[in-house]
């Protein structure tokens, strides 16, 4: 039993990038992930033509990014008070929804020793609460987000209720230059080296972003938030098969930056596409060891 499965969306825009964009990463640059919790549902929920009867377990994960010049955390995943900021979203989403919470990301910093004063911004790909709940637990760390997500948070949209009722949060605006970057026309250079890249990727919502990450070893990453709820979205580029308003603010935009990463990531398959509640696209970056 299987979701119906459309007929391969057409997009008729095409996609023009050269060769990868350079980037200097410092020796002392480094990446983990720190799983906070998961959530339970069916391959059928993540894309269509997946089985209503093979679960899949959603990771919630946040990414910290070591650079001499500030760490930085994409996404937070679970925080302390994930109950809270499920509780703010409508009745029939929580329903749906069967969780666990793991270590939060604090939690999982502390414990390996690390020094909580390195950590510069909470990077989100977006504002829902699965990736906003773990900011809550950083109250002196500010979160990250374009001028289009911060409207959208601040508008009345029912999927921004738990970032709304996180009183701590203080969000700080980045803006995009006119640098084009794989085929996307603006970007941000977080760190002025290439090593962190940011692009706009609307459509799931507003001022969603993709954060693409070159390591020194010049590994590759692209984090595209939840453009896509598990890998197939990019490799059968296929959507979510929920009703679309319900998932998604412009699913037409989803579409596109869909066919973009796919022809990104076909183009480029030495780039791991971590999508963020799939595990399977976190299996190359390490966790934290904590201390004895
Ligand atoms: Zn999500």
């Amino acid at each position: 039993m299987s979701t119906y499965r459309a007929s391969p969306f057409s997009v008729s825009k095409t996609f023009e990038f050269g060769a990868l964009p350079p980037a200097s990463a410092p020796s002392e640059m480094s990446i983990a992930q720190l799983p906070t919790g998961a959530t339970y549902r069916s391959a059928s929920f993540g894309y269509r033509g997946g089985s209503l009867l093979e679960p899949r377990e959603f990771s919630m994960t946040a990414t910290l990014i070591k650079h001499p010049k500030g760490d930085l955390l994409i996404d937070a995943g679970f925080g302390r008070d994930i109950a809270q900021h499920l509780a703010k979203l409508p009745l029939f989403f929580r329903l749906l929804t069967r969780y666990s919470l793991n270590k939060t990301a604090r939690e999982q910093l502390q414990s390996s020793g690390y020094d909580l004063s390195r950590l510069r911004a909470v990077l989100l790909t977006h504002s829902h609460w699965d990736h906003i709940s773990g900011a809550a637990d950083f109250p002196e760390v500010p979160v990250w987000i374009p001028p289009a997500e911060r409207s959208f948070v601040h508008g009345e949209d029912f999927t921004t209720a738990s970032a709304r009722s996180i009183k701590s949060l203080h969000f700080e605006e980045y803006r995009f230059d006119a640098r084009p970057y794989l085929g996307f026309a603006e970007s941000h250079d977080v760190y002025g080296d290439g090593t962190v890249v940011i692009v706009p990727a609307p459509g799931h919502t507003p001022g969603s972003v993709i954060v693409f990450v070159t390591l020194p070893d010049n590994k590759r990453y692209a984090f595209i938030g939840d453009l896509a709820w598990q890998l197939e979205g990019v490799t059968e580029q296929e959507e979510r098969p929920l009703p679309q308003r319900l998932a998604d603010a412009e699913p037409r935009l989803v579409r596109e930056n869909l066919a973009h990463m796919a022809a990104i990531s076909a183009r480029y398959p030495e780039m791991t596409i971590v999508v963020a509640h799939d595990p399977r696209s976190f299996a190359s970056i390490p966790t934290l060891v904590p201390k004895p």
